[in-house]
């Protein structure tokens, strides 16, 4: 059907349809305005149907070692962050709205002469399993899985949780960076450009996991401060708000990785 508008379009409008325009064939006449909205027609329809997306999670849906999104979810507009802000030899992704507030979240602490860097943003099913791998081998496997989420069920594959480190000390991801200067900033301040702490001190019964100071998560302007104003984590905050488990059909069983 599309198909069949595209000559009648053209010869109404003189669209730019791959072909020159005709000749004036008498007087100059006024020049008409370019129709735009036409191109719409132009496009070629896909010769086979694509497959339906995987549905999306919303943004603030609470993922746990008991529920998660599907294997295949990757969140829409990821972007890269700039290196001036990210740890050395690092790439790092987000989601445009989380990429936009950590810049002016770095920016402000800067401002304050706190130095921070982006080290860990969006992470693939398949990125995040071999974490947890790395992990078993390096910790053991009670510990690895408490402190790494398995696949499917990280923050990180949402696309707006991110891992945050003083400029100075990149890859020393511990407990001791909330008693540093700049983990003191983020607690305090990180609810002002919309993230939140997912997994506070103090919180582990409730979260599932151990203290993370440096793990946080956009949640947007106005969540992270009611949040904030009640001590709640995602856990708590979420159910209230009808905004629980991920949608059933974006969700995955947990299955855990076997270490290798
Ligand atoms: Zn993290």
């Amino acid at each position: 059907m599309r198909r069949a508008l595209i000559p009648a379009l053209c010869s109404l409008a003189l669209l730019a349809c791959g072909g020159d325009r005709p000749k004036d064939a008498g007087a100059p006449q006024a020049r008409q305005p370019e129709a735009t909205v036409s191109i719409v027609y132009v496009t070629p329809a896909p010769r086979t149907p694509s497959p339906p997306p995987t549905p999306a999670p919303p943004k603030l849906c609470l993922l746990t070692r008991q529920s998660g999104v599907a294997a295949t979810y990757v969140p829409p507009n990821l972007v890269t962050l700039p290196k001036a802000i990210t740890a050395p030899d690092s790439s790092v992704q987000l989601r445009q709205d989380a990429a936009d507030a950590v810049s002016r979240l770095i920016a402000a602490a800067r401002e304050d002469g706190q130095v921070l860097v982006a080290v860990s943003g969006y992470r693939s099913y398949e990125y995040q399993a071999e974490v947890l791998r790395q992990e078993i081998r390096t910790y053991g496997e009670e510990r690895a899985r408490k402190q790494v989420a398995e696949p499917g069920h990280s923050e990180h594959q949402l696309g707006v949780a991110l891992d945050i480190a003083p400029a100075r000390r990149p890859f020393d991801l511990e407990e001791a960076f909330g008693d540093t200067p700049e983990g003191r900033w983020v607690a305090l301040h990180a609810p002002e450009f919309g993230f939140v702490i997912s997994y506070p001190q103090g919180k582990e019964a409730i979260t599932g996991y151990i203290y993370e100071p440096w793990h946080v998560r956009y949640v947007g302007l106005e969540v992270a401060q009611q949040m904030t104003g009640a001590a709640f984590t995602l856990n708590e905050y979420l159910p209230r708000n009808g905004m629980a488990a991920c949608p059933p059909d974006a969700t995955v069983e947990r299955q855990p990785v076997a270490s290798r």
